[in-house]
């Protein structure tokens, strides 16, 4: 149920709407918009008619609408505008596309350097690199771990580019939050519900990115975990599904970019390296997003794909990814946008 103020409502009276919410077994959730105050009751209830009553008649009530999604807070029936995920300087979520680039993961000082200043040239606007790596295989190289994050570290104050790590486990939370400044969640984590109730409750921004078999409906739910936390910095990824196709190494659902505009206020960001798993791909797709409404982009970028240890042949080197921006800043602005 959304609870819509008037506009000018006093905040008595929002305090008093929130109050009535509580005393009939729900949990308030507000957002101030700018022309007024709605609030969100979520419960297991799917708003009483007696409740919606109670609330309607309250002082500074404009209406009270009694059904909401199943995905309530990420909704945009909750907040029709869009969220904006601050990250440092950099703001996800307005006119400007940031871009996330990176290693797949951080391997070595020298790698990670040479790949953060190569992008900040370029006009990256933050850092990815993988500290701590969701491998199908137990055999293979796991991650650096600390030491990877505190080289994500070293390369952010060389830089200035905020941190965009993946976090595999809630044991690691501490130092992750300690070193990182986005808190990944990869796809084969997506739908780890102890895991996202433990980045809800981190205090840091969200880059949630879609499971490899998760519907629209599943991935907003999984948002839902997150934002019930009091967490709103949210960032949705589409990262491609699994499909029958084998010529990529995914499907890149292009279509969930409209789709989930339309659904939800948060962010969205197109990950066209795991959407493709080809280099050469790589580009087309990212320019593909931006023109059907990204809010950014996230891409792997490696010095020396060849021998990088993980996803070597989806990652663009240096050279292409300037190119790549350059084509980017074109589509943006063709759409309104800029880079
Ligand atoms: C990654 O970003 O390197 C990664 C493992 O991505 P995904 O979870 O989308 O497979
Ligand atoms: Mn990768």
């Amino acid at each position: 149920m959304i609870v819509v103020m008037k506009s000018g409502a006093d905040p008595e009276e929002i305090e008093k709407a929130k109050a009535t919410m509580i005393e009939l077994g729900y949990q308030p959730h507000t957002i101030e918009g700018l022309l007024r105050t709605v609030i969100g009751a979520v419960g297991d209830e799917r708003g009483k008619p007696e409740d919606v009553e109670a609330l309607s008649i309250l002082n500074g009530v404009e209406k009270v609408i009694p059904i909401l999604p199943a995905h309530k807070l990420a909704s945009r029936e909750f907040k029709q505008e869009d969220t904006e995920v601050k990250v440092k300087d950099a703001v996800v979520g307005s006119n400007k596309i940031p871009v996330i680039a990176g290693p797949c993961s951080v391997e070595s000082e020298q790698q990670l350097m040479e790949i953060a200043h190569a992008i900040k040239k370029s006009g990256a606007t933050m850092l990815r690199g993988g500290a701590y790596k969701p491998r199908s295989s137990p055999y293979t190289f796991q991650g650096m771990g600390v030491e990877g994050l505190k080289l994500l570290a070293q390369a952010r104050e060389e830089t200035g580019l905020p941190i965009v790590t993946e976090i595999l486990d809630p044991h690691d939370l501490d130092s992750v939050v300690q070193y990182a400044d986005v808190l990944q969640i990869g796809a084969r984590n997506s739908q780890n519900y102890a895991l996202l109730k433990e980045v809800g409750k981190s205090g840091k921004p969200v880059l949630l990115k879609r499971g490899m078999s998760t519907t629209i409906k599943e991935f907003l739910m999984c948002a839902e975990y997150i934002l019930s936390e009091g967490n709103e910095d949210v960032m949705l990824c589409e990262r491609g599904i699994r499909t029958f196709e084998t010529a990529t190494r995914n499907t890149f659902d292009l279509n969930a970019i409209p789709v989930l505009k339309e659904r939800t206020h948060l962010p969205i960001i197109a990950d066209p390296s795991h959407g493709t798993g080809y280099w050469q791909y790589v580009t087309p797709m990212a320019l593909a997003s931006i023109a059907a409404g990204a809010d950014g982009i996230i891409v792997e970028v490696h010095n020396n794909p060849e021998v990088a240890v993980s996803d070597g042949g989806q990652s663009l080197k240096p050279k292409k990814f300037a190119e790549l921006m350059q084509k980017a800043a074109a589509v943006a602005k063709a759409v309104g946008r800029e880079l």
